[in-house]
């Protein structure tokens, strides 16, 4: 690879509380080569499946699904945090360090059967991206693939993500 996406990816120690080493994409975003290539290598990683659409959790899966989604010519769906969907929406909840939190998709966003590929911004513990599947699961779809740009493998996300097809482009 050319662009090594690690450099363009800033550490925000201490951000949003003591202990987190925040992951700032912010950065890469604003260099163009590395945004593209982060596109094109998260598209190409599906290239062989069928995906009929392309579905992304609020905030920063926004930004990397959509651009997956029209690069693959898929529609896109949105899964998003608590009372911002205007329409019927089905919920799931999910545990956090301190609490629980929820996400929100509509309930017709999916047609039965059609194949999803979910994306996000970075796996840390998969309890959101395990919540994202459920909600998935639940209006009917079959999940093909999940993609994040960054996944912090010391969490062990993916034992939440089991007998999923799971790809990360950027691994600490
Ligand atoms: P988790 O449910 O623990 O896998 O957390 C994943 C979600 O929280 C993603 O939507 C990320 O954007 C966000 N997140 C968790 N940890 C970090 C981090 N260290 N840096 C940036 N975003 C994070």
């Amino acid at each position: 690879m050319e662009i090594d996406l690690k450099s363009r990816i800033r550490d925000i120690p201490d951000f949003p509380k003591p202990g987190i080493v925040f992951k700032d994409i912010t950065t890469l975003l604003q260099d163009f080569d590395a945004f593209k290539l982060s596109v094109d290598m998260l598209t190409k990683q599906h290239q062989k499946n069928k995906i009929d659409k392309v579905a992304g959790i609020e905030a920063r899966g926004f930004i990397f699904g959509a651009a997956i989604a029209y690069a693959m010519n898929t529609g896109f769906i949105v899964i998003r945090k608590p009372g911002k969907l205007p329409y019927q929406t089905i919920k799931q909840t999910y545990e956090l360090e301190y609490g629980s939190d929820e996400i929100e998709i509509h309930e017709d966003a999916i047609k039965s059967g059609e194949r999803i590929l979910l994306v996000d911004d970075l796996l840390a513990t998969g309890g959101t991206m395990a919540a994202a599947a459920e909600l998935i699961n639940k209006i009917g779809g079959e999940i093909v693939g999940i993609s994040f740009l960054i996944e912090l493998t010391f969490l062990h996300g993916r034992e939440k993500l089991k007998g999923h097809n799971i790809h990360s482009l950027v691994k600490y």
